[in-house]
């Protein structure tokens, strides 16, 4: 069987996700191929794949530098195009970019079968997974996008260093007008220190805490939306009931469409010809939207916490890949796709543990003895303390409790834009100059072992 990895190298280092792929891919197939669209400066990384086994091309032009999530795919799918396979294993999503719309993008300009969020994969005939959705199979040939869900393999003592093959425009042939920043139709407008979420804190010591938190939960608030746009776009499309609010802040006319099978979804967008297609960004939008991206030959902005209109244009804002920034993103072509960030019904009060947090047994009680649902920030279910479904953030859940604790969490963009619509948020922290502070309402400078 032959096994095509696409694999990203961030900083000299294997996207974590693509790991997990190519790992897949050794235990499954002898004959597996790595393919990588990146700098000449990522050479040394690749090269030490070979040492696993693995045949390795490296898509290296500077026509390709600046690419979006659509040209990227199309780039891919054009060295693919020239290879031969069964299966392709993505990683979910890389850790800079995070969208997740590559996989899918690519399975749709190959034309070939796709399951997305694998947590188990198996082969006979066809491929059958264990997916976050539940299970899935396919026929050959099949995409399928991997969870984090092994470790890849060190290469053995007697493994013997490969040769990676340099593939160029020259060798893929691309349209000029579908590549690198020129061809890519997400751009990014401006990047900004992230104000989204600011609060006032006041610090109080750890005894005030129980009766606070008594007094907040008595308390009412409205959550911040969308805002209502003066200017509104003609046509808005939105895909499920979640963006309808959204979708009604920023059109004139809102034409709701049911989640239901992404070609009939296609063929409405198509017919309808709106301005702006909404998706919520949960597993299924996230899967299907660049999808239609990839047959609409648009672009599609991921995960965006916030949308405004000039009444012509979609500006679309989301957590830039590093710092505690903000891009503003704008699309070049029609229709305008999103997939929006949209607020999921939590607890009253939730627990946030951080990896400041040491036992995180004991935030489970503390949690329980205030009628909290526990959840986490990013670091903690990395570091494997809490499960990826407690996530609270960019890429976990958006949530709007009447009171959220955060205990030993920093505060980065990602994990604040996540709590944004809480009503009051408790920091504790014992770093005073902690970015989280101001994002608080209330803040303790203390370690969370002498408050839980
Ligand atoms: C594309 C992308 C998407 C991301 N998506 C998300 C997301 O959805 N959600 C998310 O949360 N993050 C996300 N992140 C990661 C985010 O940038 C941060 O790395 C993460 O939120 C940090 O988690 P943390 O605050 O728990 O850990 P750290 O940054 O390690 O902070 C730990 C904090 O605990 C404090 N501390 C340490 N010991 C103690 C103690 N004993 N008592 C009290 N305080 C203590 C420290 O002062 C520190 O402030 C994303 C990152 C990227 C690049």
């Amino acid at each position: 069987m032959k096994i095509i990895v696409c694999v990203k190298i961030i900083k000299g280092e294997i996207n974590p996700f693509d790991a997990c792929a190519l790992e897949e891919a050794l235990r499954l197939s002898t004959d597996v191929t790595v393919v990588s669209m990146c700098p000449p400066s990522a050479k040394d990384a690749l090269l030490a794949l070979t040492r696993l086994g693995a045949k390795v091309i490296m898509l290296c032009d500077n026509a390709f530098a600046g690419s979006d999530t659509l040209a990227t795919s199309y780039i891919l799918s054009s060295a693919l195009k020239k290879l031969e396979y069964d299966l392709i294993l993505c990683g979910r999503q890389t850790i800079d970019g995070d969208t997740a719309q590559v996989g899918p993008c690519l399975s749709k300009m190959l034309g070939v079968n796709l399951i997305t969020n694998a947590l188990e994969i198996k082969v006979d005939e066809g491929v059958k997974c264990k997916t976050r959705m539940g299970g899935e199979s396919a026929d050959f040939p099949a995409l399928v996008t991997v969870e984090r869900i092994n470790t890849l393999r060190f290469p053995s003592i007697f493994s013997r260093l490969g040769e990676v093959k340099i593939w160029d425009n020259g060798v893929l042939g691309c349209d000029s007008g579908r590549i690198g920043l020129k061809g890519s139709p997400t751009q990014v407008l401006k990047v900004f220190e992230s104000e989204r979420g600011k609060r006032k804190c006041r610090f109080i010591t750890k005894d005030e805490l129980p009766s606070l938190v008594e007094k907040l939960l008595r308390e009412n608030a409205e959550s911040e939306k969308i805002k209502e746009s003066k200017e509104k776009l003609e046509k808005i499309l939105a895909v499920g009931d979640e963006v309808l609010e959204a979708a009604n802040a920023l059109g004139k006319n809102v034409i709701k469409i049911d989640k239901t099978d992404v070609g009939v979804i296609v063929s409405r967008i198509r017919e309808e010809k709106p301005d702006a297609v909404l998706w919520n960004a949960d597993l299924w939008g996230r899967r299907n939207a660049p999808i239609a991206a990839a047959v609409l030959e648009t672009g599609l902005c991921a995960d965006c916490i916030n949308l405004e209109t000039d009444g012509e244009n979609l500006y679309m804002y989301r957590p830039a890949s590093s710092g505690n920034i903000i891009a503003k993103i704008k699309c070049t072509t029609r229709p305008q796709m999103a997939t929006v960030r949209t607020i999921v019904q939590s607890g009253e009060v939730m627990v946030g543990v951080g990896k400041g947090v040491s036992d995180v047994e004991k935030a489970a009680d503390f949690a329980k003895k205030l009628g909290a649902e526990l959840c986490a920030s990013r670091a903690a279910v990395d570091s494997g303390m809490m499960p990826y479904e407690a996530q609270i953030g960019l890429t976990g859940r958006i949530v709007c409790p009447k009171v959220y604790i955060a205990l030993g969490i920093s505060g980065a963009v990602q994990h604040t834009c996540g709590i944004e619509n809480a009503q009051t948020v408790i920091a504790v922290n014992c770093d005073r100059e902690a970015r989280i502070f101001d994002f608080a309402d209330y803040g303790i400078v203390d370690k969370v072992e002498n408050i839980i």
